[in-house]
């Protein structure tokens, strides 16, 4: 551990389940066993509030793979998991959740060191919304149930759908929730008595290696979860394109989306693919203003910017324009910047050098494109990767910046001066994840409602999700859904029985 590192770990103290979890070497999941690479590499994790090193994980190889695999097929095919009652298997994974509640201040903590994102909302959001997810999930272990048909063939014949478990899921999550993500890719298929593969992001392990230690110790059987950790592409194109793999769902960039669907359909293998966003909040003159500016916080500021659903793309009619600008600044300004373990801090670093090049590339282009910065738009001196919130207004829709998803603290706001207009502008983009509405009148919103091309519309709010609302895009924002009961479908092979009579 690297001496901010320590210094930061003194600063804000942690539990001692962190500290010894930090402190041990690092292994991943595989067939119910930790171990290391087969070749024995590690790589470096970078925590990005000090960019000091965090820990070493296993930089796995295809060899690697091969063996999660193969141990997620044997404990599909061999393995009680998939023959199981199902109130059994809703009884383990409910234990499960009841061992993760217990170290969820661990988890809170690993994963704002992580990601570092601030502790506060990680504790709420990430890690107890997971656990409500893995709930919700571990319910539907029982209430999975076929149909019985009225067929009109000549004979007598009795039909029915038997719904089963497609199998081995490969799961394959981002850095930005590295945890809640990765708890929506695996509830549903286990719920169901699928097995899984999951490879974190290789920036963000630690929470997923800390869930395998839980998964052991909550009695879910070998090769249920296999964790694999590796730095290079080849680990997760390899476990997408397995032969082995019977279903993907997949997590991440939509470029990256992409290329896995293209790798999946190497074997026709069933792909969820859950990809970027550049969601649009259209204000209309008779919004709430402090619904909206409380929204445009949460939605663009939280998790410092680096969120799919994000409002990162502010419509604002032109008489409420000025005073919408105003507000958002001045609370933009009021936001704490900070060391993600502070309770006290709002916003944390992004998550990489990387990243911050990116999105200061960004923030160039758009003022070469003649926005105007109204607050932020720069680095923060010092150690991590810290810039400042950022909010240009006065922009339009042929801006890269509009355009392009920038996934950082990077708002642009847009004045428009008819429903019409704001509609074409809100759609006026290759993403489709997700969109906001704020206004008073009912029928404006309905129309809002039906005509915005996403997968999720909220009014008067933006970026709720629950256990029971599905989730998932439309566009170039992927398809197939997490969450809800519409994420089950996803994961069963329906097939159809005749039985003559
Ligand atoms: P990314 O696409 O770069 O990586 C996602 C995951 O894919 C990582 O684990 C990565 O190692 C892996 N990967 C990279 N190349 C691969 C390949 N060729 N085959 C298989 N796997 C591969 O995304 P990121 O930078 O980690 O995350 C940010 C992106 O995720 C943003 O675009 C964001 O909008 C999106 N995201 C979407 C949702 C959603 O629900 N729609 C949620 C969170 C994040």
């Amino acid at each position: 551990m690297n001496k901010d590192l320590q210094h930061f770990i003194t600063q804000f103290p942690v539990t001692e389940h962190t500290k010894r979890f930090l402190a041990q070497k690092q292994q991943m999941y595989i067939g119910g066993e930790f171990c290391s690479a087969q070749s024995g590499n590690v790589y470096e994790v970078i925590e990005p509030c000090t960019a000091g090193l965090l820990a070493q994980v296993p930089d796995a190889s295809i060899a690697d793979v091969d063996l999660a695999v193969a141990a997620a097929k044997s404990s599909f095919t061999d393995s009680p998991w998939s023959r199981m009652k199902p109130n059994e298997r809703e009884r383990l994974l409910l234990r499960l959740a009841d061992v993760i509640e217990q170290h969820s201040q661990t988890l809170a903590e690993l994963e704002s060191l992580d990601a570092g994102k601030a502790i506060s909302g990680c504790k709420a959001v990430d890690i107890d919304g997971s656990i409500d997810v893995l709930r919700y999930m571990a319910g539907w272990s029982t209430k999975i149930a076929g149909s019985t048909k009225n067929v009109s063939v000549e004979g007598d014949h009795f039909a029915y759908t038997l719904k089963q478990p497609v199998g081995v899921v490969a799961a394959i999550v981002p850095w930005n929730w590295p945890f809640t993500m990765a708890i929506w890719k695996m509830a549903a298929p286990l719920a169901l008595g699928c097995t899984i593969v999951l490879k974190p992001s290789p920036l963000t392990p630690l929470s997923m290696l800390y869930f395998a230690e839980l998964c052991q110790q909550a009695g879910i059987p070998k090769g249920v979860v296999n964790i694999v950790t590796g730095s290079s592409v080849e680990v997760g194109s390899h476990l997408v394109s397995h032969p082995d793999v019977d279903k993907v769902s997949f997590t991440g960039s939509t470029q990256v989306g992409k290329l896995v669907g293209q790798a999946a359909m190497q074997n026709i293998t069933p792909v969820t693919l859950e990809l970027g966003g550049k969601s649009p909040m259209v204000v209309f003159n008779d919004a709430d203003i402090d619904k909206v500016v409380a929204a445009t916080q949460q939605s663009i500021f939280f998790n410092t910017g680096q969120v799919c659903s994000a409002g990162s793309r502010l419509y604002v009619q032109k008489e409420l324009y000025p005073q919408v600008v105003d507000a958002v600044v001045q609370r933009v300004q009021a936001m704490n910047i900070g060391m993600s373990l502070d309770p006290n801090c709002d916003v944390g670093p992004v998550i990489s050098k990387t990243q911050l090049d990116t999105v200061l590339s960004y923030i160039e282009k758009g003022k070469q494109e003649g926005a105007k910065v109204v607050c932020g738009g720069a680095a923060l001196d010092g150690q991590g990767y810290y810039l400042q919130p950022t909010v240009f207004a006065d922009c339009h829709n042929d801006m890269e910046i509009v355009q392009k998803e920038i996934f950082g603290p990077v708002l642009v706001v847009i004045p428009f001066d008819s429903e019409e207009q704001a509609l074409s502008l809100a759609n006026d983009n290759i993403y489709g994840l997700a969109a906001s509405v704020f206004t008073q009148d009912i029928s404006r919103a309905q129309r809002m409602i039906k005509n915005l091309e996403a997968g999720t519309v909220w009014v008067n709010t933006h970026d709720l999700v629950d256990s029971c609302t599905p989730f998932g895009g439309v566009k170039q924002s992927g398809f197939g859904k997490d969450l809800g009961v519409e994420q089950l479908a996803y994961f069963l092979k329906t097939k159809a029985v005749w039985i003559e009579v």
